[in-house]
């Protein structure tokens, strides 16, 4: 069984335990070396950037430390056991990126990452040649080697009183206090947006920048046409699983597989688990909702890309063309998670 899972970085990470586990797999250990099983994830890198001269891709090392058993789980995100004697030190020069904060020992992962890069080995080869020391299990493939970066476009937030101010963490709803156009726009990178702003400026688009022109990294389109099964984890739809269709060669492979396409609604009761993707839903239209996230999927009968879409119990999403489930979506364990997958694949006849 060849299982190909489209994933962004904490919520997919933690649906990547429960393929794992549902293939009975030691959801934080390597792959069995004997087994007949393979697990692909393509992994969103639109969302990476270059801070201090280092080159950070949170999405794949989201994915690397928690299947690895490296990640700290109750924070939920960075390294286990982290300690902050590096940021600390440039804070007092007072060159810190105050938004994004890095460990001591994240450093050292993108330290290594970086070296890789400049001496010009491609970030698929740096995250192979990083996977060797965290044996995740599954065999993490950047969407593409090529620079790929979501940009979000704001009113500028330098020019006039924020709109943030005492709202930041309600989504689009800031809209209602800017009108575009009373101020200059400013294209943020998706991180500044994210974490500096917390989603809270009214993003008047999110556009994967470069996605047009990338080509898929190497094995991406064999991953998604030579799969049983193609699963798209209730990852971010926007941010992290938009920026993977946008690149020509993997929506081109998804439409040629022949394997079933299966989608897990991030959206449950109109709201995200986590994050603030119903602020991205509404920078490009779409309704925070489950049946919104499947119809901005689309069916793959109608030119879209599901065969099938798994939502929450208490939801409903009408897609004609679709074959639509529901399960309880909550990942609360790798065993919780391993049903949901089990799910997924019942929708679409697929068996182990
Ligand atoms: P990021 O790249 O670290 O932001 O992570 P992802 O894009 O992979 O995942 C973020 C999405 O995961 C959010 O939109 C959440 O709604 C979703 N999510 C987080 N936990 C759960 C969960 O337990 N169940 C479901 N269905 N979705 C979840
Ligand atoms: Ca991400």
């Amino acid at each position: 069984m060849d299982i190909t899972v489209l994933t962004g970085g904490v919520g997919g990470a933690r649906f990547l335990l429960g393929v794992k586990a549902f293939l009975g797999w030691d959801p934080t250990g390597a792959a069995p070396t004997d087994g007949p099983d393979r697990i692909t994830a393509v992994v969103n890198t639109a969302d990476d950037l270059r801070l201090h001269g280092l080159q950070i891709c949170p999405d794949l090392d989201s994915c690397m430390y928690t299947l690895g058993g490296g990640a700290d789980v109750a924070r939920g995100w960075g390294r286990t056991d982290e300690t902050w004697a590096v940021s600390a030190e440039l804070a007092a020069y007072d060159a810190e990126a105050p938004w994004f904060s890095l460990g001591d020992k994240d450093i050292a992962t993108h330290l290594v990452r970086t070296r890789m890069l400049d001496a010009g080995y491609p970030l698929s080869a740096v995250t192979e040649a990083l996977c060797a020391r965290w044996q995740p299990g599954v065999r993490l493939l950047p969407m593409s080697d090529d620079r790929v970066e979501t940009h979000v476009v704001v009113p500028d937030p330098q020019a006039g009183p924020t709109p943030v101010d005492g709202a930041v963490d309600d989504g689009a709803t800031g809209s209602d206090t800017v009108q575009p156009g009373e101020r200059p726009l400013v294209a943020l990178h998706f991180q500044e947006w994210w974490i500096r702003y917390r989603a809270g400026l009214p993003a008047l688009s999110i556009t994967p920048i470069g996605a047009a022109e990338a080509t898929a990294g190497p094995g991406v389109v064999e991953a998604i046409t030579g799969a049983d099964v193609v699963l798209i984890a209730p990852s971010n739809p926007v941010v992290s699983v938009g920026p993977i269709l946008a690149v020509p060669a993997v929506a081109a492979a998804l439409r040629e597989t022949t394997a079933p396409v299966v989608a897990v609604s991030p959206i449950i009761g109109g709201k995200p688990v986590r994050g603030h993707a119903d602020a991205c839903l509404a920078a490009i239209g779409v309704e925070s909702s489950a049946e919104g996230v499947g119809r901005h999927y689309g069916a793959r009968s109608d030119g879209g890309l599901l065969d099938a879409f798994l939502v929450a119990e208490q939801d409903i999403a009408e897609m004609p063309g679709v074959r639509v489930g529901t399960a309880p979506l909550l990942m609360t364990d790798p065993a919780a998670t391993a049903a949901m997958v089990r799910a997924c694949l019942d929708l679409v006849d697929v068996r182990v």
